[in-house]
């Protein structure tokens, strides 16, 4: 299956910690890495006091299932250390699955895909990158929400 992994970070060298999780991403067993965008900075979302976010999107080829996959996502954000403060707050990783081939989920766990994906420009940018014809089960065309989603802050960083 194609899935699409959204990451976010904002505090201890975000940059690093997304770098490292590409790494630790494409480590997970049963998956292969296939696409990167590049890095983005961003404004944060929800709480204003708290630092900016580097964002990227990446692309993966995996025979998990979306529940161990996020298993295996949320034991990655554990060993960044991640700690829950408060809704939409700082964090060291967020990795958010946003779409698991074309496959809608609904349960406990998992939305896909990711509900807040269509209006984020943090993540329509950087997966325009990577797959600029997607089309996105329930929310249509990729090209026709980025023309509705102001970037909002948005910077492409220069590719490492
Ligand atoms: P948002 O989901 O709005 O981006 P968030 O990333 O800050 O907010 P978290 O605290 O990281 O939210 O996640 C809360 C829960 O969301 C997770 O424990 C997970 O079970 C659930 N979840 C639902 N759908 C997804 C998904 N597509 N990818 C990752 N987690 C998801
Ligand atoms: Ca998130
Ligand atoms: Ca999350």
């Amino acid at each position: 299956m194609q899935v699409y992994i959204g990451l976010g970070s904002n505090l201890a060298d975000p940059e690093q910690q997304i770098l490292s999780a590409i790494e630790d991403i494409a480590a997970i067993k049963e998956t292969t890495l296939l696409q990167q965008s590049s890095l983005y900075s961003s404004p944060p979302m929800g709480p204003q006091d708290q630092p900016d976010y580097i964002n990227a999107v990446v692309c993966i080829d995996t025979t998990l299932s979306a529940h161990k996959l996020l298993d295996a996502l949320q034991k990655i954000e554990q060993q960044h250390g991640r700690i829950r403060k408060r809704h939409w707050g700082e964090r060291t990783l967020d990795l958010d699955i946003l779409l698991f081939a074309d496959k809608v989920i609904e349960d406990e766990r998992l939305s896909v895909p990711h509900p807040g994906m269509a209006s984020r420009a943090f993540v329509l940018f950087p997966l325009a990158e990577i797959a600029p014809e997607i089309s996105i089960p329930g929310m249509g065309e990729l090209s026709v929400l980025l023309e509705q989603c102001p970037r909002e802050g948005l910077k492409q960083l220069d590719k490492q």
